[in-house]
């Protein structure tokens, strides 16, 4: 992973990517998202940490238009995103809109996801031509060209059952990076792995986070997150208990919930 990642978004711009006020979501009565305020810059890294069931997926699902939360305001580059409150949707966007927006959010999961049916090239290629209509000779350079970062340039042609787990989370990377997103979102990218197959796909995000991209990460790994993010963010109960710059909330950490979770998990 010698070689720079191609982040877009460039350094110092101060420009607010995601904002969140009092962003609150329900699952039927169930109110999982109880009033959440963030601000994440261009190229800062964020990672969520907190208990399992506090909200942390809901809260990346939010800002990918995946859930649509019920009240509060959240803009993600500077578009406002669908709300509605009280079941009627006051602020809808169209299928076409939010596609389009999608396009600009690169989201990796636990779960990898890759196309099974096709290989690694066909895999990262895909969106880009199909969703962007870029042209395929384009696309296909700029994806030899990630898999080569991601250290898997000798894999395009593999099917994602022929590849160990930390290798598809890799390629899930390269095929979300293909689509040149202004941000991405990570929900717990390694939990899913073998100890062994966690440090390649940790090795690709740390390149990542340096080449500058906006990132959001929904982690455990409490190393990553002291080294790499620039803010921690601990969330509790649908609620952010905590946050502040990553080595103070690790190393010393205001707040008994956070000490407790830390305790926990390390
Ligand atoms: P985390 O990612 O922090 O583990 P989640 O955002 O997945 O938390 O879940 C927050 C809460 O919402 C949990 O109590 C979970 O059971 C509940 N929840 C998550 N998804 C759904 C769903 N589709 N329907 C109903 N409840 C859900
Ligand atoms: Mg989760």
């Amino acid at each position: 992973m010698e070689e720079e990642m191609t982040g877009p978004a460039p350094e110092g711009t101060g420009q607010v990517i995601v904002r969140a006020e009092g962003v609150r979501h329900s699952y039927g009565r169930t109110e999982v998202l109880k009033g959440i305020d963030l601000e994440v810059h261009a190229g800062e890294v964020v990672c969520m940490i907190g208990p399992s069931g506090s909200g942390k997926s809901t809260l990346l699902r939010c800002v990918n238009h995946l859930e649509v939360i019920s009240s509060g305001r959240l803009w993600v580059d500077g578009h406002l995103v669908g709300y509605r409150q009280k079941g009627n949707r006051l602020h809808e966007l169209s299928d076409k809109e939010i596609c389009r927006r999608r396009a600009g959010v690169g989201m990796v999961f636990q779960q990898f996801n890759l196309f099974p049916h096709m290989t690694v090239l066909e895999n990262l290629i895909e969106a880009p031509c199909r969703v962007l209509r870029e042209p395929k000779k384009e696309v296909t350079e700029r994806a030899l060209g990630l898999l080569r970062q991601v250290g898997l340039s000798e894999k395009h042609g593999a099917y994602p059952a022929q590849l160990s787990g930390g290798q598809q989370q890799r390629v899930a990377i390269a095929r979300a990076l293909c689509m040149r997103p202004k941000l991405m979102l990570f929900d717990e990218p390694t939990s899913a792995l073998d100890p062994e197959l966690v440090g390649d796909v940790l090795d690709v995000m740390r390149a990542l986070a340096r080449s500058g991209m906006t990132m959001v990460v929904v982690t455990h790994e409490i190393g990553f997150a002291r080294d790499v993010a620039d803010r921690v963010v601990f969330l509790d109960d649908g609620k952010i208990v905590e946050s502040g710059p990553s080595g103070q909330v690790i190393s010393s950490p205001r707040h008994e919930r956070t000490r407790a979770f830390l305790a926990a998990v390390r």
